[in-house]
């Protein structure tokens, strides 16, 4: 097992910088999740860890041992990869023995540790077979093999579920955590769905345009996110955003009509914002709740809830869950209350007001 300390990271592809000044701690033995939209530089930063791309500027440290120019082996990482990475023409076996047929091992050891990889992703009755002759759920259960069989202080996922169908995807996410679990390597893992960062991650980090936006445990990230982008980015069906004002009182009027008071006191006048409610969060008012008035779009019953997709008077498409007994119908006007706590205020630079709300109340 190991920690990895990233420090003030650059990387620049000629003139263009993909990741800036970047700084992280992983710890030993945590399961890490990179998440961001495309192109957010999550894979840079995996592969520069991993050794297969040039760090620009910064060090990168294993175990506190800095390891820039380490070889990927020297490093005690190894990835698993979005298209499996499997030499078509071996066996099961011999791609997952590849790599301690290439360290030198003798051949009973390379049999012993690929029979306990084997019965760790339970593909034992696989083993014969070439990559062609496995479903692709197999076939990543292979790669991981591979990773295994290093017994790596490290692993590195690289959107290792993206290629399989969704419901494979939530049973191979399941067999990821158990894995983590049952060998409790440091496990750092990329991916741009949400939930899977959600129900993977002892931390998620957030990145944006080659920079970290905010850190945290899942559940932090939910209930309290630093800003617009993080608030809009984690959680499903996304928090709805409602353009308003904060007095100096720590009163909230917003656009739609909605009026309540908050513990945010600020001496700045009526400042705009924008409260961030996630859909989940309308089960009616508190003493200084609000209320919105939408016009149901769409009902989408998922069977133990359900979502509406309406829009305000304004023309704002907004999403409530509704846990009532009536199903609404397409055209109703639907009242829905939200409590004050659960409101989060963004001011316009897209940061969290935070002011002196007390804590308890988040
Ligand atoms: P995705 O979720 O789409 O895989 P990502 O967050 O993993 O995206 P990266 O692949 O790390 O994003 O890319 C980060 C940025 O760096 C992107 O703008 C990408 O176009 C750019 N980039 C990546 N590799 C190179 C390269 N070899 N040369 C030039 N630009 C690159």
């Amino acid at each position: 097992m190991a920690s990895v300390e990233l420090q003030n990271i650059d990387k620049t592809y000629g003139s263009f910088e993909a990741i800036g000044n970047l700084n992280l701690s992983v710890d030993d033995g945590s399961f890490t999740v990179f998440v961001g939209p495309s192109g957010c530089g999550k894979s840079t930063l995996l592969r520069m860890i991993a050794g297969l791309e040039k760090i620009t500027a910064g060090d990168l440290k294993i175990d506190g041992r800095r390891m820039n120019e380490a070889d990927p082996i020297e490093r005690g990482v190894a990835m698993v990869f979005q298209n499996y990475a499997l030499y078509p023409h071996m066996t099961v076996e011999q791609n997952i023995g590849f790599s301690l047929r290439m360290a030198g091992l003798g051949k009973a050891e390379i049999q012993r540790s690929v029979a306990v990889a084997a019965a760790t992703l339970q593909i034992e009755p696989l083993m014969k077979r070439k990559p062609a002759q496995l479903s692709g759920g197999q076939r990543q259960r292979v790669a991981i093999g591979r990773a295994i069989v290093r017994n790596p202080a490290v692993f590195l996922f690289d959107e290792p579920l993206s290629n399989l169908d969704a419901e494979l995807r939530v049973s191979m996410r399941v067999e990821i955590a158990k894995l983590h679990r049952r060998i409790g390597a440091t496990m750092i893992y990329v991916t741009h769905d949400q939930t899977e960062a959600m129900t993977l991650a002892d931390k998620i980090v957030v990145m944006r345009a080659g920079k970290i936006e905010q850190t945290g445990t899942p559940d932090t990230l939910y209930a309290d996110p630093d800003n617009l982008f993080v608030a809009g980015f984690i959680g499903s069906p996304r928090m709805n955003f409602l353009d308003g004002t904060l007095d100096p009182n720590g009163v909230v009027r917003l656009d739609c009509g909605a009026v309540f008071k908050t513990g945010l006191l600020q001496g700045e006048g009526d400042i705009p914002i924008k409260a961030g409610i996630r859909p989940e969060h309308f089960t009616g008012r508190d003493d200084a709740g609000g209320a919105i008035d939408l016009k149901v779009d769409v009902v989408e019953n998922l069977g133990g809830t359900r979502f509406i997709y309406g829009t305000l008077s304004s023309g704002q498409a907004v999403i409530i869950e509704d846990r009532s007994e009536t199903i609404r119908r397409p055209g109703e006007i639907v009242t829905a209350g939200f409590p004050a706590r659960r409101a989060l205020l963004f001011g316009g630079d897209g940061e969290r007001i935070r002011g002196t709300r007390p804590a308890n109340t988040l």
